[in-house]
């Protein structure tokens, strides 16, 4: 058998531990070989400090995973790409889109993979959805993503910073989804995004698309969590309505179970596995639309403050 890929992970903070860690335990394509954070680490693992320096140390390590928050991930992205590393990024690629275009554009210049993974497009039931809308025209859809981030994010105050995207930072999970499974593309035409008086970023957002499309976010939301997109659709024989339920993970079809599993553990070894693929078959995979969305609500929404929010 030939020797896994060395991998090395960069921000070891919540996402890097709960998923990213345990995915490459598991992955029969890659080894986790280094770790780089300031102050984080895994046991067991060689762990550094400072990038440049790791960069210098383990040229054998062909593949660096970026799992900081988006705005200091494109320094990082760039310097891996410049000493001819392969290159995973975090969902959200990056804080603006532009920044993303120049490492697409940098990396097809060295001939290098650039992977900007969507992991809620690797839940269980959104491939069975995408199949099921394929030869149908959706005729209504509405994306209901409310959920608390005093749970999700405890204490993170980067998402109310600039380039934290507040509620997109879940709600472009749905909007990876939304723009895996639609058969037709839609666009942005209305958005009510809600600022805490205290913050910079929307804690709540109203969104209108093309298509009859529509979203509702929320980080405000205790007790019962949602991440649901409902699709009506024209024609049989079976109609719908079409549902997926817990972030894709689950599929309902006229209100009937039809796949899924109630877990996100498959996402991530979902995401190595197709890492893979792409340094195997010499290609990159950055699709922007989840993110277009969010850029254009940003730029055409109306803006409402709401109560301060602290954490
Ligand atoms: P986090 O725990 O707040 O941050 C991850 C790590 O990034 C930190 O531990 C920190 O490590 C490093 N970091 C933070 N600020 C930095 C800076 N300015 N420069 C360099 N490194 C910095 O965040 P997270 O929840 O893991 O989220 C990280 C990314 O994963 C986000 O894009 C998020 O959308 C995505 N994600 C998160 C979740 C989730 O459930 N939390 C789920 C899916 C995807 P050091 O201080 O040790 O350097």
């Amino acid at each position: 058998m030939a020797d896994k890929t060395k991998v090395a992970l960069v921000g070891i903070g919540k996402i890097a531990l709960d998923q990213h860690v345990p995915a490459l335990a598991a992955s029969p394509d890659f080894t986790l070989a280094a770790t780089v954070s300031r102050r984080g680490s895994v046991p067991g693992v060689e762990a550094h400090t400072d990038f440049a320096a790791f960069l210098e140390a383990r040229p054998d390590i062909s593949v660096v995973s970026l799992c900081m928050p988006p705005v200091p991930r494109y320094d990082y992205a760039e310097a891996a790409l410049l000493a001819g590393r392969h290159v995973m990024l975090e969902k959200p690629p990056g804080a603006t889109l532009a920044e993303v275009h120049a490492l697409q554009a940098l990396a097809a210049e060295r001939g290098l993979t650039l992977y900007a993974a969507w992991h809620s497009r690797m839940a269980h039931a959104v491939a069975a959805a995408k199949a099921w809308l394929a030869d149908k025209t959706v005729q209504k859809a509405h994306i209901t993503w409310r959920e608390d981030v005093r749970k999700w994010h405890p204490g993170q105050d980067w998402v109310f910073e600039p380039g934290g995207m507040g509620v997109f930072d879940p709600g472009i999970n749905a909007l990876s989804i939304l723009t895996e499974i639609l058969p037709q593309p839609v666009h942005l035409t209305a958005a009510t995004l809600e600022f805490p008086a205290n913050r910079q970023t929307p804690i709540a957002a109203q969104l209108a698309f093309t298509g009859h499309v529509t979203a509702d976010f929320d980080w405000r939301q205790e007790g019962l969590q949602t991440w649901d997109i409902t699709v009506e659709t024209d024609r049989g024989p079976m109609r719908g309505p079409m549902a997926l339920r817990m972030g894709g993970n689950v599929l309902e079809i006229d209100g009937q179970p039809s796949t899924g599993q109630n877990s996100i553990m498959g996402e991530y070894p979902a995401l190595y596995a197709r890492m893979a693929d792409l340094i195997r078959t010499k290609t990159s995979e950055v699709d922007l639309a989840p993110m277009t969305h969010v850029a254009d609500a940003m730029t055409l929404g109306h803006r409402v403050t709401v109560d301060p929010f602290h954490f």
